[in-house]
């Protein structure tokens, strides 16, 4: 195997992959498994300091988004898109497919989402339902200041919709004070679980809104409302994994267990992103960089793949391209969740110095971590 330092997926620990492998029950049919998965759920919402309900559902971070769109858009709704990242526009093409109007708030991608402004052109229009916006828009590194965007946006009446897939655990998420009214998680970022399940987390707000549709929400498998009552009823929509569950628990609770989880992230990714500074190379971002990914422009005269080719082949470590417009722009360092740690950083760098070497580019002074 090589070591897989990519945004996510990450490495997953041994405790997680052995709890994923204990023999199971039957998820629809044991009473003790609503138990199980309701207690997984509030396991999860205090760990992001909220009692607020969230929700486990079969499928990877993408159905949380499209769950989540799907369920609170109506027809002719107009949807406030904050757009500074690949995953922020994307936002607008599920609020386009379920009916409702995206208006983009574009900030250049290299830069982090400020509250004046947003807040000068809310004054202007604020006619939303809802508002979109990405934590830790993953192409980029971009972080945006949710603590700060969705007070705002809960000031002009506005729910708020956050994508904190790869944010979550490796920054700062606490829901009730950012007012988050539904935030989206996935199990392989920093959770540190394997691919395959994504968590939603609802707000009163955000229920009633669903309540109160006119219309139906018009898809099954996307539709949050099929969990309503589940725990009175002893009813899931659909048989649930129940091995991704026990592995995710096993990846909360080692989260639970780590009291300086944030703390390392913030140190490392400081680290990581000043040697990436000294050696001359540069990084993606001018503001906003978050702590679960470091990503650099791809220095002149060597390409993305040449760079990804070399660290698997020669020192089986994989790191990330991007996509979309950001596609043979840069290189990602992954360091979220289990990955995060001072030995997997010194060994990434010391490889993409000689890496960066063999390949002819003239660093300033040697990556060192
Ligand atoms: C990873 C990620 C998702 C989930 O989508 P993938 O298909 O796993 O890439 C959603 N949003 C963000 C910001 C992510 O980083």
């Amino acid at each position: 195997m090589y070591k897989m330092m990519t945004p996510g997926p990450t490495m997953v620990a041994e405790n997680v992959r052995n709890a994923r492998s204990i023999e199971v029950g039957n998820p629809d049919f044991d009473t003790d498994f609503f138990d199980y998965y309701k207690e997984t759920c509030e396991l999860y919402s205090s760990l992001l300091h909220t009692e607020n309900e969230s929700l486990i559902l079969s499928g990877e971070g993408i159905l949380g988004l499209e769950a989540a769109i799907a369920s609170i858009t109506e027809t002719g709704d107009r949807v406030l898109v904050l757009n500074n990242g690949v995953f922020g526009k994307g936002f607008g093409d599920f609020v386009s497919m379920y009916g409702g109007e995206p208006v983009l708030y574009t900030v250049d991608y290299k830069r982090e989402i400020e509250t004046e402004p947003l807040r000068e052109y809310l004054d202007k229009d604020s006619d939303f339902k809802y508002a979109t916006l990405v934590h830790c828009d993953t192409p980029s590194g971009m972080l945006n200041d949710i603590s700060k965007l969705c007070p705002l946006l809960k000031e002009y009446g506005i729910i708020t919709v956050v994508d904190s897939v790869s944010g979550m655990f490796g920054n700062a998420v606490d829901v009730d004070e950012s007012q988050i009214d539904i935030l989206c998680g996935g199990s392989q970022k920093a959770i540190s679980a394997p691919i395959g399940l994504t968590l939603v987390t609802l707000s009163d707000a955000a229920k009633q809104a669903m309540e109160n549709r006119k219309t139906k929400i018009p898809s099954f498998y996307a539709n949050l409302m099929i969990f309503k009552d589940y725990y009175e009823n002893k009813w899931f929509p659909y048989s649930m994994p129940i091995s991704d569950i026990y592995g995710l628990r096993q990846a909360l609770e080692n989260i639970k267990n780590d009291p300086d989880m944030l703390g390392r992230h913030a140190r490392i990714a400081k680290k990581t992103r000043e040697a990436i500074v000294r050696s001359g190379l540069h990084l993606y971002a001018e503001n906003g960089y978050s702590d679960t990914v470091t990503v650099f422009t791809v220095p002149g005269g060597v390409t993305a793949s040449d760079i990804l080719r070399v660290m698997r082949e020669e020192h089986g470590i994989m790191l990330a391209g991007s996509f979309d417009v950001m596609a043979g722009e840069v290189i990602r360092i992954g360091h979220m969740g289990y990955n995060c740690s001072q030995e997997n950083m010194e060994e990434v760098l010391c490889a993409l110095d000689a890496t960066l070497t063999k390949l002819g580019v003239a660093l300033k002074q040697p990556l060192k971590f």
